[in-house]
């Protein structure tokens, strides 16, 4: 009897940018190895954005997907956006139950493993009970896939860590990873008591649990942490299966405001115009958001930003979308002012498009990973801005471990607001002058670093095919 096909179930956590690394790792998949068959099963917090849907409606035929029944925002409300996001996995995990018991039992294929997502760790007992392999896809950053394995050993050592890592009593330093400081690291590492510092660490004892760990990073960027992963490794962590950069080749439904911003790009010269982009949904405050755009005019540079309504909490629009239209809050006179310098889009554009122009000089972005692999790819250096989760670990790694971007400094004696005139300083050191120069010098470094991991040899694509070739004979 000819053996059936094997398959996979992918189970994502609520967040755009959570979901498009499984969508693109699985898209890798069936592309490389087509007799895969790819089920996702979707826990969602809101109904999904138009972009997501369009991505889904835009995937091959080997990758189905199901959306779970939606929690009720209104019931996780209170809870910190790390919480609410691994809250609503828990929450969906009877409906996910029932779902992949049917996809076990499918007459063409075979369902041997399970790949989840960093927030999505309690199904891991769904893939137990199914005696299915089990792996998490890391979204980010090798170095922060290590401060996440040493989370539940660091949090036992009361004297480096006494009352969280806000007051770490010396700087971080793991094995193979840059040296890190306490304003550097992740909000829900801050406070022991805290709500989301239980949660990470929840699922950081987890994550030593499944086979393996997927890793949307690759070995030439982070050599030191990957070998010291591997070195300590005796067993203590899954193995680790670098496999990036996974990110988009190309944005999913470009609407008619994506392309006249693509159309301005190209009527402006070569490396001419900065990208300004706080991610998914990143923003800003009222005050930030206006010295940000006087900072952008008083440079003289051309600039494309997208903007989004100001609020007191940077990722307020990160797991659900705003309502308010986000030019009404940019400086009186600022769109008229600027009118030929800049482009300003209401809260979304065709990123991948953006960083690929030959136009776009330099990305102002806040270091989310996705980001800031994209930026790597199409070679664009960077201003840092981080805001939320580990962002602020990788801005310390741009600046200062690949030495690709360079960082503003906030007015500390006024709530670390970035000033206008330090924006224009940043802008002209990453546009204009030998800085910059070295800066993208630097850049194209890793963007062919990038693609030699993902050339047919390279090691991401290697270490795709072990995988591929694991999961076959299971
Ligand atoms: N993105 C986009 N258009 C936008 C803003 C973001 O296409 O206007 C995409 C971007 O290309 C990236 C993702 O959204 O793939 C954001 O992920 P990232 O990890 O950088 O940040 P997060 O959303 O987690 O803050």
């Amino acid at each position: 009897m000819e053996r059936k096909s094997p398959s996979i179930a992918m189970i994502p956590a609520p967040g755009f940018s959570h979901l498009l690394p499984l969508i693109e790792f699985s898209k890798r998949l069936v592309v490389h190895h087509p007799h895969f068959h790819i089920s996702f099963f979707i826990p969602t917090l809101g109904p999904p954005s138009p972009t997501t849907y369009s991505i889904f409606e835009s995937l091959p035929p080997q990758i189905d997907y199901t959306i779970l029944p939606e929690i009720n925002m209104e019931d996780l409300k209170t809870l910190d956006p790390a919480t609410q996001i691994y809250q609503t996995i828990t929450l969906s995990l009877p409906s996910l139950r029932r779902h992949a018991l049917t996809s076990f039992a499918s007459p063409t294929h075979r369902l041997v493993a399970m790949v989840i997502d960093f927030f999505s760790m309690d199904a891991l007992d769904i893939a137990k009970e199914l005696k299915l392999k089990s792996y998490v896809l890391f979204p980010s950053a090798t170095t922060s896939l290590s401060l996440c394995l040493h989370f539940p050993e660091l949090d036992e050592d009361h004297e480096m860590v006494p009352t969280g890592f806000r007051d770490l009593s010396q700087p971080l330093k793991l094995p193979g990873c840059i040296s890190l400081q306490s304003k550097d690291l992740p909000d829900p590492f801050l406070e022991r008591s805290s709500e989301a510092y239980k949660t990470i660490l929840h699922a950081c004892k987890q994550l030593r649990l499944p086979d393996g760990i997927i890793v949307n990073s690759f070995v030439d960027l982070e050599p030191e942490v990957v070998k010291a992963l591997q070195e300590s490794n005796q067993n203590q962590y899954p193995l680790v299966y670098n496999v990036g950069p996974i990110i988009q080749i190309r944005s999913t439904n470009i609407s008619e405001s994506d392309s006249e911003c693509l159309r301005w790009l190209d009527n402006q010269p070569r490396n001419s115009v900065l990208y300004v982009s706080f991610g998914s949904g990143g923003t800003l405050s009222q005050d930030q958001l206006e010295e940000l755009a006087l900072g952008l005019e008083m440079s003289g540079h051309k600039f494309l930003w997208v903007v989004r309504a100001p609020s007191g909490s940077a990722n307020s629009a990160y797991l659900s979308a705003q309502k308010e239209d986000p030019l009404a809050y940019v400086p009186e006179g600022f769109l008229e002012r600027t009118k030929g310098l800049g482009f300003v889009v209401p809260s979304w554009a065709p990123q991948i498009e953006v960083l690929k122009h030959d136009s776009t000089g330099g990305f102002l972005t806040h270091c989310g990973w996705n980001s800031t692999l994209e930026a790597m790819v199409y070679g664009k250096p960077m201003i840092v801005w981080p805001l939320f989760a580990e962002q602020r670990m990788n801005a310390v790694m741009l600046t200062e471990q690949f030495k690709v971007a360079v960082r503003p400094k906030g007015d500390e004696n006024n709530n670390g607001i970035v000033k206008r005139e330090e924006v224009a300083r940043v802008v002209k050191i990453l546009m204009e002058g030998d800085e910059g120069k070295e800066l993208r010098r630097r850049i194209q470094v890793f963007k062919d670093a990038a693609a030699k991991a993902l050339s047919e040899d390279g090691s991401s694509m290697r270490t795709l095919s072990n995988l591929a070739q694991e999961w076959t004979n299971i």
